[in-house]
């Protein structure tokens, strides 16, 4: 635990609607900040252009608003703040790479996709697995890195996981300890053959830039984890602690989906909820008081929410309960 002023955000991609688990996860970091006179940030993660649209940029935000979400910073649009959007970002990304760079930790890659594919189908003839990328690249003479980047050949930057790592270790505050053995770790791509940043790389160089403090997400996400602190560690920056959430089932046991009827924020809104009674009951999904109030109000959770009451149980989410709100 840091004891720096706490500093959250929600990171949703426009790829779909705000489903009720991404609404959960909005609202555990909404409510944090609020308790604990912290900064919620919203941040689009919108790097992904054939997914991402414009529609479900807004469906967000309009959902956000309907539960009354407010978030606290971002760049000033028409006299309000934020969100932040990853497009707008670039520059981060890019300060980021410089910066590992001159840190001697990551390294070009000229090794084409078709080489790579033709390798991996060799190794699963061959060996019976892909043990990750074989490292090739990390090899070649820096002088001569850059001729061959100065020539303008294609290449990736790879992240050079120090071959004498440990397991990667951190303590979630949902899942306790969590260790994960570093030599399954690649090279991971950090920036793409166009310039662009991949996936983990963005997240980690936002929340770094961003002083975020504590990292509440799905746990979906747990397997990203233990890869971006060996990015937060090339960089040489804190890492946050993090808070995994529990998955949000159907009452048939399954993942919570469009099978189960409505799944997303609007679709409750379209059909005459409210969005207080959304929020306390997405709240009590994973998070209790004192595990039997039932009824609880927007004031009492933005004074009363800690990460020390979420359960690591997966949440059953019953519409018919929400009914007799
Ligand atoms: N953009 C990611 C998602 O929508 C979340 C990333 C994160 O919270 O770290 O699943």
């Amino acid at each position: 635990m840091t004891d720096k002023p706490v500093r959250v955000r929600f990171a949703p991609s426009p790829t779909g609607r705000l489903h009720v688990g991404g609404a959960r996860t909005a609202i555990y970091n909404w409510a944090f900040a609020r308790a604990m006179g912290g900064t919620f940030i919203l941040r689009i993660e919108d790097t992904d252009p054939e997914r991402s649209t414009e529609e479900n940029v807004q469906v967000i935000l309009n959902a956000m608003k309907w539960l009354n979400l407010d978030w606290d910073e971002g760049p000033e649009v028409g006299g309000d703040a934020g969100p932040y959007f990853q497009t707008q970002r670039f520059d981060t990304y890019k300060t980021a790479l410089e910066r590992l760079k001159n840190r001697g930790a990551v390294y070009p890659c000229f090794c084409s996709k078709e080489l790579l594919d033709q390798k991996r189908a060799k190794a699963e003839a061959e060996e019976g697995g892909y043990a990750g990328y074989d490292r090739t690249c990390r090899d070649i003479d820096p002088a001569e890195a850059q001729r061959r980047i100065d020539a303008g050949e294609p290449h990736v930057w790879r992240l050079k996981v120090p071959l004498d790592h440990g397991p990667i270790e951190f303590d979630d505050a949902v899942y306790g300890h969590v260790s994960f053995p570093a030599d399954v770790m690649d090279d991971m791509i950090v920036v793409r053959t166009d310039g662009t940043p991949t996936y983990n790389f963005a997240v980690v160089c936002d929340d770094a830039n961003m002083g975020i403090t504590h990292v509440i997400r799905g746990d979906d996400h747990l397997s990203n984890t233990p890869r971006q602190i060996l990015i937060y560690e090339a960089l040489g920056y804190d890492v946050p602690t993090f808070a995994h959430l529990s998955m949000i089932l159907g009452p048939d046991g399954k993942k919570l989906s469009k099978r189960h009827g409505a799944a997303s924020v609007e679709e409750f809104r379209d059909r005459g909820f409210l969005p207080d009674a959304m929020v306390n009951f997405l709240a009590l999904l994973g998070w209790s008081l004192d595990g039997e109030t039932t009824l609880i109000s927007r004031d009492v959770l933005c004074s009363e929410f800690s990460l020390d009451r979420i359960t690591k149980k997966d949440a059953v989410f019953d519409e018919t309960k929400l009914e007799w709100m």
